[in-house]
């Protein structure tokens, strides 16, 4: 991208290809703001860190989009924020407009109990805004640089605070021309922080999954699920499998089944083989290694199916349960119960 708007033959192409990747990112903001409970947004699993993840969710997100909003507004269009055209500051219920760099410890934890909606809407609003913006620029428009007039201009919007944990950055952007700030804030600072946003939601996900059941209520195992960095299981708040995600009230239809039958797990069901609830809708491409591992659990437990989880990983490369167990719910239980009998006897290979 850098290489493509260095030329002014292929700076258009330059500009779509960060459009494409900033779409890209912001889908891995849309998916965190969709899937994880209220209180993950002010959680601070790594307070004491050195590093961007030091923060919270939400300060993340309010900091890549009040920057955005102050440099591609106030400096480079010179035009109204967003975020004051909008009037987000009091949707969003901030005490503060500034960029957040000013802000410690407990004070980041309690700025980021805001309303994570609005914020949404606002960094999305400020996204689009940004996409334009940068849809108009053209070759010469990319060489611009900053004057003492724009520095003034962006200290007299109140904008960026005098804190000098945050003065620092009107010198910072004024000293690059627009093609420079295009890099840093209008790209890698995304890069930064969204990774820094993994890295709080992994670990929070890690803690929450902490002395919890690490079989799901459809009988699959959490502890040996791809998605095991991504869900904080179907037992905890932090219940973003992708299969409860994609309903509107984010509840799985196994693990609200099982709650309401007053069940442990679809293993204690007597409807187990013929159920076409949830995660065993026909066409549920993990539907039959989910049975399978479900009927499993009931004729042996869950601690052998995890013992034969734990095996499985080591004799075959796979990543979904489903690329071993997903061809039909009973010969994905057979699978199992070879491999279970022979670990039992101590035997390399089920006979
Ligand atoms: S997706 Fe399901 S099996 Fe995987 S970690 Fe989440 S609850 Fe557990
Ligand atoms: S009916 Fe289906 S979803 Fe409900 S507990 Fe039984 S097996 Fe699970």
């Amino acid at each position: 991208m850098q290489t493509l708007l260095g030329r002014e033959s292929t700076y258009k192409e330059g500009i779509d290809l960060l459009i494409a990747f900033r779409k890209e990112m912001f889908g891995q903001i849309t998916q965190i703001v969709n899937g994880y409970p209220e209180e993950a947004f002010w959680q601070m699993p790594y307070a004491n860190a050195d590093g961007y993840h030091s923060k919270t969710l939400a300060y993340s997100i309010w900091h890549i989009f009040r920057i955005e909003d102050i440099v591609a507004h106030t400096l480079i269009a010179n035009d109204e924020q967003v975020f004051f055209r909008g009037g987000y500051q009091a949707r969003i219920g901030s005490p503060i407009s500034t960029t957040g760099n000013e802000l410690q410890g407990e004070e980041i934890a309690s700025f980021s109990k805001m309303d994570i909606l609005a914020l949404y809407d606002y960094a999305k609003a400020v996204m689009f805004s940004v996409d334009e913006l940068l849809q108009g620029l053209d070759y010469a428009g990319m060489k611009r640089k900053f004057t003492e007039a724009d520095k003034e201009r962006i200290a007299a919007s109140g904008c960026v605070s005098t804190d000098g944990r945050a003065a620092w950055l009107i010198d910072y952007w004024c000293g690059k021309d627009v093609r420079g700030l295009i890099k840093m804030p209008f790209s890698r600072h995304w890069i930064m922080h969204v990774e820094a946003m993994r890295r709080i939601k992994n670990k929070l996900c890690r803690d929450a999954r902490r002395g919890v059941d690490p079989v799901a209520y459809c009988g699959l195992s959490c502890n040996h699920c791809f998605l095991t960095e991504w869900c904080g299981s179907c037992r905890t708040k932090y219940n973003t499998c992708s299969y409860a995600t994609i309903f509107e009230d984010r509840r799985c239809p196994n693990a609200a089944c099982c709650q309401e039958k007053g069940l442990d797990g679809c293993y204690e069901c007597p409807e187990l083989e013929s159920c076409t609830k949830g995660f065993y809708e026909p066409g549920n491409d993990g539907a039959n290694a989910a049975r399978a591992q479900a009927m499993f659990i009931r004729k042996y437990g869950k601690n052998a199916l995890l013992k034969v989880h734990d095996r499985l990983h080591e004799r075959y490369d796979f990543a979904k349960s489903q690329e071993i167990l997903g061809q039909d719910a009973y010969k994905g239980l057979k699978m199992l119960e070879d491999e279970y009998m022979a670990l039992r006897d101590g035997k390399a290979n089920p006979s």
